[in-house]
């Protein structure tokens, strides 16, 4: 079995936080112009202007997105959508709003498509407070008039990533779009996705050609991502690689933020397994059991 993360170098801190569970996930909107044939977003959620946090609705806005920041015990906000850029005022508002509230150190990064980025709504994020911007892109057309975007967003002082889904047949642009933001000095690390297959994507994919393996990625996604990992490396030593597994999705950043969440409200008849699950046990007690690689715990309230 495989590593769930392979790390060339220094993780970002926003994926540092995803994998301990110390970061809440909020899908800001479902809005988005764009229609990527690979887009894993589900078709109830996209071009919805809908809200979830963790994957529970937004009825209450932002008081819902407090009361789980609270509850999951979180220090940082991945902002995810749809495309977050689309409703910039929102992300302005509260990432200030979060800032004020849990202090400077609550690591907030979003991610937005390079197509969608335009000069009013970078000038809006530049000046927000926001920690990290992904960008995503597949190609080097897509970058073309934007590189002086992504500048001002560098230059304000916010970590910038490149973000892409590990694509057979497209590694050689991949490739490209990294040389040329590694070239113009304007992003510090890449993550690369393995690429999943959703209901809403598997369609396009296989149409394409793609085969949906029996780990619920596209064959042959995982060797390309660590394919272009190593050459990203190898050109550019000091730019840091995240190659993110599907596994790594359901198994670390689910399960780390369930465990996290669990071990925050269980009661003292409860255990939280490895998996974030809790189960009863037949007596009460005034101790928290945990159960980690194998061993039994015992945590007193
Ligand atoms: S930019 Fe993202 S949300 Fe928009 S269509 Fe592409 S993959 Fe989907």
């Amino acid at each position: 079995m495989h590593p769930l993360n392979f790390v060339f170098g220094e993780l970002a801190r926003g994926c540092r936080q995803c994998l301990l569970g110390t970061k809440s996930v909020l899908f800001i909107t479902g809005l988005c112009p764009l229609n990527c044939f690979y887009c894993p977003v589900s078709r109830e959620r996209f071009g919805r202007d809908i809200m979830f946090i963790n994957d529970r609705p937004v009825i209450r806005f932002p008081d819902d997105i407090i009361d789980e920041l609270d509850r999951a015990g979180s220090n940082g906000l991945a902002i995810s959508g749809g495309d977050p850029i689309v409703v910039v005022d929102r992300v302005v508002y509260l990432v200030k709003l979060l800032k004020e509230s849990y202090g400077p150190s609550f690591h907030i990064h979003m991610y937005t498509h390079a197509l969608n980025l335009n000069r009013d709504a970078v000038g809006k994020l530049a000046s927000s407070g926001i920690d990290e911007v992904r960008i995503h892109a597949i190609s080097p057309t897509q970058l073309s008039g934007k590189l002086e975007l992504i500048r001002i967003l560098r230059d304000a002082g916010i970590g910038v990533g490149l973000e892409v889904p590990a694509l057979p047949r497209f590694e050689n642009e991949i490739l490209k779009v990294a040389e040329t933001l590694i070239g113009n000095g304007l992003i510090t690390f890449v993550n690369i996705n393995e690429l999943d297959v959703s209901p809403a994507n598997i369609d396009n994919l296989t149409r394409m050609g793609y085969v949906p393996g029996p780990n619920g990625s596209v064959v042959g996604s995982l060797d390309v991502g660590l394919r272009l990992a190593s050459e990203i490396r190898r050109r550019w030593p000091w730019v840091n690689v995240n190659v993110c597994t599907s596994r790594s999705k359901d198994i670390a950043q689910l399960g780390a933020r369930l465990f996290r969440i669990n071990i925050r409200s269980s009661r003292g008849n409860e255990v939280v397994l490895d998996d974030g699950t809790v189960e009863q046990q037949g007596s009460k007690g005034p101790v928290i059991k945990l159960r980690i690689g194998g061993r039994e715990y015992t945590v007193e309230e």
